[in-house]
């Protein structure tokens, strides 16, 4: 079962083209992990997923669940179960992090045709969901993101993740700065939602969050588009022998 099919995708940003000419399918079940130098457009292709405003499609398509979103707004991409989580997540004042994760869950609910939860349900529902992710109950009201450190902003998102039904997940280097602890921690909440209806992919720099969740396959990125695919072998490889052992690989 398909959930995303992007089909000669070209993007520009302020006139400057960034993605040229990407092409992926992603099934139910499967794990993705794309990688690729600093600068190959990994994040641009993550913020155009989910609909950020700055980017121009100039040519190609997405479809997730057989229908073209390029028409909808990042909170319609969102109450269809797309769930991004960034590079640098943002911090937001004066909301604390159980409201904001209640709202979120609420809007996806309310598409689903389920009912919305009350604050004490919802606090009950999340609490039960800390575990997963080892935050404790005191990061439900302080104010998002605000004050977290790298590593509890990573499993807030997981925590996030968690709770909105995910069906396709982009993960931007979600393993960035974190330590051997947290790494592992934030993988195998990571890995405890995937499941054969949802689908994941991952964005990351290097190979070792993927040492804890292994990719069902490997995507190389350069200059704005997909250049090799291959198995979770292909992490291991470029680990090894590093991005320019690949451009003389496919010369
Ligand atoms: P990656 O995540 O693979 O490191 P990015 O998607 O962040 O790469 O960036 C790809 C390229 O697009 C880079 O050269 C970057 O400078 C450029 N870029 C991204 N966003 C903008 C922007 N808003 N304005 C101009 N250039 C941008
Ligand atoms: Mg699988
Ligand atoms: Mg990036």
């Amino acid at each position: 079962k398909k959930i995303l099919e992007v089909t000669n995708l070209h993007a520009a940003v302020n006139e400057i083209k960034i993605v040229k000419g990407l092409n992926l399918v992603v099934n139910a079940g499967e794990i993705h992990a794309i990688m690729g130098k600093n600068g190959s457009g990994k994040s641009t292709f993550a913020k155009i997923i989910a609909g950020h405003p700055d980017y121009t499609i100039t040519n190609g398509d997405i479809t997730y669940q057989h229908t073209s979103i390029l028409e909808l707004t990042p909170e319609d991409r969102a109450k269809r179960g797309i769930f991004l989580s960034f590079q640098y997540p943002i911090e937001i004042p004066g909301v604390t992090n159980a409201d904001f994760l209640r709202l979120a869950c609420n809007a996806r609910r309310i598409y689903q045709g389920l009912p919305e939860m009350e604050p004490l349900e919802f606090f009950e529902y999340i609490n039960s969901k800390l575990p997963l992710v080892d935050l404790k109950p005191s990061f439900l009201t302080r104010d998002v993101n605000e004050g977290f450190s790298g590593g509890e902003k990573k499993r807030n998102e997981i925590l996030q993740m968690s709770i909105l039904d995910t069906k396709l997940a982009v993960l931007d280097e979600t393993d960035s700065g974190l330590d051997i602890d947290a790494l592992r921690t934030v993988a195998n909440g990571i890995k405890s939602l995937a499941n054969d209806g949802n689908a994941i992919i991952l964005i990351t720099h290097y190979q070792r969050l993927l040492d804890y969740i292994k990719p069902d396959f490997v995507h190389v990125m350069q200059e704005g588009k997909i250049i090799k695919t291959g198995s979770a072998s292909l992490a291991l490889d470029l680990e090894k022998y590093g991005y320019d052992w690949l451009k003389n690989e496919l010369k």
